[in-house]
Order: structure tokens, then C-alpha cells, then sequence
């Protein structure tokens, strides 16, 4: 097997080598380079301790940021690559991190304390391909294997559980028998991982190519992660509707999580329709409640979170045409285009929903009005008319702006001169 592999990476093997150490290419580049992927990030395995390391790349730019498990990041040109030391676990006593991590002088060593056997092979371009636990194999089956006895590997790190379900996501890979047996096995050990780790597999995977199919095919791995989902998952009919919307939706992320949850929790009442200016007064229904907690609990940045429960608040509302505009006003134009692929993953494309894509792409490309700024008129103006500072004033532009949106009045500084005038002295004419 030939991996092209870029120059700068092959400078710090050459480099590694000629102060007398081994070194190899491991780890997902090697994987891509099987299943004839781009590669992602450069992953070097060496025998060089991590001072020695650091000696070999002292012309270069170094970051010692995993030093003490034996990762140095090398910058090189305009690639960042680590470098580590091989290196085997030590007792996992937390679940989570080895308590110590011991340096060993052979690469077989290091090979068989990765996850995967796809991602437990090693390449150098003088000898070829180094695949002790049959990765390739694997990769050609499509497989995603626990290297050695998956229960071990399970219990010494619960977050391997759902790396399996991220990779079976981005690859595509089924999960081999005895393995998947293992992670429902030893899941529970999740409720000692960190909230950021489990998150972050979790948002690797429902933003990958195969999400939809490796949910529908493995969802009780799934439930062990977000258990929030347990009574969408008692309904199949629900269930399959949210892979659905999940197979159907660009891969945003607050889109995937919105998909996801669109119908987590059953709505008694009507959806709430659009509260305008300020969408946050309205309460929260149950599915995107359930979701807000959802992504609190898995300590989420609130960009995040506000944009994913956006969707999943307004998902199932109707969004009339005239009223377009206060719906991008409120929203902004990716939350409704969101919307409305929302909508498209659940219905399908119907002549209503394309007039309003469209409609949505006409007015961002005109640069149509959206917020107070871009009134023809200010506050300013209002000031010269007779208004005072205040609430008064603050809503005499927010009844501009609406009538503006809702196309009953001009964007022009007479016109909405006229129309605040008439507020202020009713009854007056001119
Ligand atoms: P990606 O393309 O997403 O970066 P990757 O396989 O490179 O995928 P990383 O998380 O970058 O994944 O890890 C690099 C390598 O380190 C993996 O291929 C695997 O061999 C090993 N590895 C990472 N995390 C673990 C873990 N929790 N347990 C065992 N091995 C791991
Ligand atoms: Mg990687």
C-alpha cells in the first residue's frame, strides 16, 4: 500500500530516523490511506523518548502540549503533525484517562493498545504496511473491531464506546458481533466520562455521512449516551421520522441535534407561532425544552445550544409567506433556511416550501430590510417629530419596522416619517 504522504511529514519521519530513532506513520491517516480517503490529521508513532523528540525537532516550532503521555505537536512548514512516544496504558482506574502511561521500545506494543484494529495500523514508506491485528482486513470488510478483548478495552475506556459509533458514522463501518456485545456490555461505564468528551464524539457523529444509517442500525448505543431519547425511540413511527430529518439535513451542527429532537416529547398543544421581535418570550416546547436540558447536561457553549433549541422550538411551525420576513427579522436568515430544511427532511419538497426558499434567497441577496438599522428612518428623526426618548419611541420604530417587513409601507424616509407623525398627533391630517 502507497500513501502520499506530504513532505513535511516525511521530513520528520527522515528527521526521527537519522537521530538514530523509528518512526511510522499510525493512527486515522493510515485508515483513510486503506478506505481511500483524504487523510485528516498526521499521527507519528516513535520510538524516540519525549526529550529525544524535542532534541529532533529543536530547529522547528514545538508545542508541548501532551508531553507527560508523550505527544509533542510539530509544526512544520504549514503542517501541524504530534509525534509520540510509543506507549502503553496504564491502569485505567477513573474509566477514563491511564493513570500513567509507560513508554515502551516497540511499535507492536503501541499498535495493541489502540481501539480499533482499522485505526491499529502503522506505515512507513521503506517498509510498507504494519498490521498486526488484521486492520486492513477490516477496513475492506467495512468492520469496526475492538483490538483484543473487547470487554477490557471497554471498561478500561467507556468513551471507546462511543468513538465506535462516532467511526461507524463517518465510515460507514458495521460494528463487529462480539465488539458491539461488548460496548452494551460495559456502557454504563459512560456515566464516568466527562460531559465535553461524550459531547464531542456525539457532535462528530451526528454531523458525519452515514449518521442516519448507523442510528437506525445501532440506536440502543445511542440511548446509552442520550437518554433523552428513550420514548422518541418507544415510537417507531417518530423514530424513523428524526433519522429521516436527519439523513435529509445539510450537516450543520444545531440542525443535526434539531433533526434529532424534533419529536422527543409529544406536543399536546399547537406549536407556538412566532413571537415578534422576540422569540425568546415564548415558552419552550417540550422537544426543544428536552433538548435544551439535553445539550446543558452535556455542557454545550450556548451558541450552540441557542441555535439548536431555536430549531427544534419553531420546527413544527407554520411559516406563511407574508409573514416570511418577520421570521427572518427575528431569526436571521440561517435559522429560517434551517427551518425550512427542516421541514423539507420531514415533508419533502412541496411548491409552498420552495417559493419560500426562494423568497428567502431573494431577499438576502437584495440585502432586504431586516432589523431597526435598516429603516429608512432613526431614532433621530423620531426625535425631530416630536417623540421622547423611551418606550414610546422604541416601539413606534418596532411598528415601522413590522409594517415594513409585512411589505405595507415603503422603506422611505417620507413615507415612514408620515406614518410616526400620524401616531403621534391622531386625528391630524398631512
Ligand atoms: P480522526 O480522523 O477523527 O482524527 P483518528 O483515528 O485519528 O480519527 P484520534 O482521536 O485523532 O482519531 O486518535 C488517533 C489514534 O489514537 C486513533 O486512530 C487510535 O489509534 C488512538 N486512540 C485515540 N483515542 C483512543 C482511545 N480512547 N483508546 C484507544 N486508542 C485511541
Ligand atoms: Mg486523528
Amino acid at each position: 500500500m502507497a500513501i502520499a504522504l506530504p513532505p513535511e511529514a516525511r521530513l520528520a519521519l527522515d528527521l526521527l530516523e537519522q537521530a538514530g530513532f523509528e518512526a511510522w506513520l499510525v493512527g486515522g491517516s493510515v485508515r483513510d490511506a486503506c478506505l481511500g480517503l483524504p487523510p485528516g490529521d498526521i499521527d507519528l508513532a516513535t520510538s524516540a523518548l519525549p526529550a529525544q523528540t524535542q532534541a529532533v525537532f529543536a530547529g522547528h516550532r514545538t508545542f508541548p502540549t501532551g508531553l507527560s503521555h508523550g505527544t509533542l505537536t510539530v509544526k512544520i512548514g504549514r503542517l501541524t503533525l504530534e509525534v509520540t512516544t510509543y506507549r502503553v496504558d496504564g491502569d485505567y482506574s477513573d474509566r477514563r484517562h491511564p493513570d500513567q502511561v509507560r513508554f515502551v521500545r516497540d511499535i507492536h506494543q503501541d499498535l495493541a493498545r489502540r481501539d480499533f484494529t482499522c485505526n491499529a495500523m502503522a506505515w512507513h514508506p521503506a517498509r510498507g504496511l504494519l498490521d498486526p491485528c488484521g486492520g486492513q482486513a477490516d477496513c475492506r470488510r467495512g468492520l469496526l473491531r475492538a483490538v483484543g478483548e473487547p470487554g477490557l478495552r471497554f471498561e478500561e475506556d467507556a468513551l471507546r464506546v462511543l468513538r465506535a459509533l462516532r467511526f461507524a458514522c463517518q465510515l460507514g463501518f458495521a460494528i463487529e458481533e462480539g465488539t458491539l456485545r461488548a460496548m452494551m456490555d460495559k456502557g454504563q461505564g459512560l456515566g464516568s466520562v466527562s460531559a465535553e468528551r461524550i459531547a464531542g464524539e456525539l457532535n462528530r457523529a451526528l454531523v458525519s455521512g452515514h449518521s442516519a444509517a448507523a442510528l437506525a442500525r445501532y440506536p440502543r448505543v445511542l440511548l446509552l449516551a442520550l437518554p433523552e431519547l428513550n420514548s422518541l425511540f418507544d415510537d417507531p413511527a417518530a423514530w424513523d421520522a428524526g433519522l429521516r430529518r436527519l439523513r435529509d439535513t445539510p450537516a450543520s451542527l444545531p440542525l443535526r441535534w434539531a433533526a434529532l429532537f424534533v419529536d422527543s416529547a409529544p406536543q399536546v398543544d399547537p406549536p407556538p407561532g412566532l413571537c415578534w421581535p422576540d422569540p425568546g418570550a415564548t415558552p419552550l416546547r417540550p422537544a426543544a425544552a428536552l433538548l435544551e436540558a439535553c445539550l446543558a447536561r452535556l455542557k454545550q457553549p450556548g451558541a450552540l445550544r441557542a441555535r439548536a433549541v431555536t430549531l427544534a422550538q419553531y420546527a413544527r411551525s407554520d411559516i406563511r409567506p407574508d409573514e416570511l420576513p418577520l421570521w427572518l427579522s427575528a431569526l436571521g436568515y440561517e435559522a429560517v433556511d434551517s427551518l425550512l430544511a427542516l421541514r423539507q427532511a420531514g415533508e419533502g419538497i412541496s411548491p409552498e416550501l420552495a417559493a419560500l426558499r426562494a423568497q428567502s434567497a431573494a431577499r438576502r441577496e437584495g440585502g432586504a430590510p431586516l432589523a431597526l438599522k435598516d429603516l429608512a428612518i432613526s431614532g433621530q428623526d423620531l426625535l425631530a417629530l416630536g417623540y421622547q426618548e423611551g418606550q414610546v419611541l422604541g416601539q413606534a420604530l418596532e411598528r415601522l419596522l413590522k409594517l415594513v417587513l409585512t411589505g405595507q409601507t415603503d422603506n422611505s424616509k417620507e413615507a415612514l416619517r408620515a406614518l410616526a407623525r400620524s401616531w403621534l398627533h391622531p386625528g391630524a391630517r398631512g
